[in-house]
């Protein structure tokens, strides 16, 4: 099958990299020429786990290929996929269709023979009757069947996450798309990962209610997590005692500093627009946004505090800036909030991030950017745990602790146990549990 994907970020690239190792012919479509090229020379712009092999091994085994030119790729596809981003509009939330209804035209203007032209980037409910709309008034003979197939698919498990799915959701009004569908999936399907064919507008709901479903769950366990402090009672016990209830599940009941990245904060934000929209207020989706936001916030209160109150002056080491380990993705991450929080009340930052730096030092002035986690930890007042990248799990407790200036270790991700920091002679501060004594 011959497969045009538009859009090569991090899931239009991953989507295009694992459909051409199914077996099919693929071409990535980006106006970014810079990534284009980049990619053309085996340099891959993101970082992704398994991304890098992935890429190789199908571009020379010529499934998959690379171009900025739109028309010449699509002409020939059987089925062009729409990825591109779809960021919060500025000042209202809702979700920017301009990438979107730019590809929807240049389609257009481009299609021969029929072509399914599936939407894999996030829209609101109705984004598939209007590209249909766009494409039919700009050329009536376009032969086209537009499809809603939202992705589900985790930064830093992407590949596995893709190739390996819950399920497959695909929306559409045109019978000749299943076939089509069922074709591109084909392997997946083998691989007994459920398709669900459904209404279009349905499809595109899913994936905005999975979005917030799993926010409200996150948000949930967080609200909990300050009861916990409050209490004396322990959020991961908590956790672990309703997750293991099988209609709760124990994912995404991990205590934090509130979600962020690319998608939930946006996503969140765009379903409380689209239900605003259609007169049907999504009330609990607006609760969550607002105590998420709070939340970040807080976070740098809470390092204040466990410094007696006051960072003017003090030095403050990072570990961990990306939304979530295996990824360089900074969108939203908590990170942000909480230096842009720590330096307004006078603290200087130390960071390290195994893989986000570049992209942090872009949103971030004035950190000092270090190369491991034992530097960031020279000098420093007390140290912050905020993405917890597998290296930060075992770290060398006395080493850190011998080159801190005063040994507080605050950890956003509930890493360590508590006994274990306390021996090392910490003072320990982490989300929904209290340091015994
Ligand atoms: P991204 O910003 O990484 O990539 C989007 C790409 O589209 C960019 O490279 C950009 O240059 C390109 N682009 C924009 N306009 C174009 C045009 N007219 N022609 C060709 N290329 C164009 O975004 P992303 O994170 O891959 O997200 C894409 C969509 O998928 C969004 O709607 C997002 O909500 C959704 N999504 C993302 C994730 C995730 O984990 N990142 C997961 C599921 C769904």
């Amino acid at each position: 099958m011959k497969i045009a994907i538009v859009g090569s970020g991090y899931v239009g690239l991953v989507s295009g990299v694992c459909l051409a190792d199914f077996g099919h012919e693929v071409i990535c479509i980006d106006k970014d020429a810079d990534k284009i090229a980049a990619l053309l020379q085996g340099i891959i712009p993101i970082y992704e786990p398994g991304l890098d092999e992935l890429v190789k091994s199908n571009v020379s085994a010529g499934r998959l290929s690379f171009s900025t030119d739109l028309p010449t790729s699509i002409a020939p596809a059987d089925v062009v996929f729409i990825a591109v981003g779809t960021p919060s509009r500025r000042g209202d939330g809702h979700a920017d269709l301009s990438f979107v209804r730019a590809v929807a035209r240049e389609i257009a203007g481009a299609v021969t023979g029929f072509t399914v032209v599936a939407t894999k980037s996030t829209v609101p409910v109705g984004t598939g009757d209007e590209i249909a709309h766009i494409i039919a008034s700009i050329n009536p003979g376009a032969d086209v069947a537009v499809v809603s197939n939202p992705e589900f698919l985790r930064e830093g498990a992407a590949i596995e996450d893709f190739k390996r799915p819950d399920r497959i959701v695909i929306g559409i009004e045109d019978e000749r798309a299943r076939e089509v569908m069922t074709e591109v999936y084909r392997p997946l399907y083998l691989n007994q990962s459920p398709l669900q064919f459904t209404g279009r507008r349905t499809a595109e709901l899913i994936k905005y209610a999975a979005n917030a479903f799993l926010a409200m769950k996150i948000t949930f366990i967080n609200e909990v997590a300050d009861l916990c402090e409050a209490s004396g009672a322990d959020v991961q016990e908590v956790a672990r005692g309703i997750g293991l209830d099988n209609r709760i599940g124990s994912k995404f009941l991990h205590a934090g500093p509130g979600y962020g990245g690319s998608c939930f904060p946006k996503d969140t934000q765009a379903l409380v627009k689209i239900g605003q929209d259609f007169g049907s207020p999504m009330r609990l989706v607006e609760t969550t946004v607002s105590i998420n936001d709070h939340r970040k916030r807080a976070m740098s209160r809470k390092v204040i505090a466990a410094c007696s109150g006051d960072v003017r002056g003090k030095t403050i080491g990072v570990l961990g800036l990306t939304f979530k380990p295996n990824t360089d993705d900074m969108r939203e991450a908590p990170s942000i909030d909480l230096i842009r929080g720590l330096q307004d009340r006078g603290a200087k930052v130390v960071a390290y991030d195994p893989q986000g730096m570049m992209a942090a030092r872009e949103l971030l002035k004035d950190v000092i950017f270090v190369e491991n986690a034992y530097d960031a930890a020279r000098g420093a007042d007390a140290m912050v745990l905020v993405t917890e990248w597998n290296e930060f799990r075992s770290l060398d407790l006395e080493r850190i602790k011998s080159t801190m200036t005063a040994p507080v270790f605050v950890d956003l991700r509930n890493v360590y146990p508590l006994q274990e920091m306390a021996r090392h002679g910490f003072t320990y501060v982490s989300i929904g549990r209290r340091q015994p004594g």
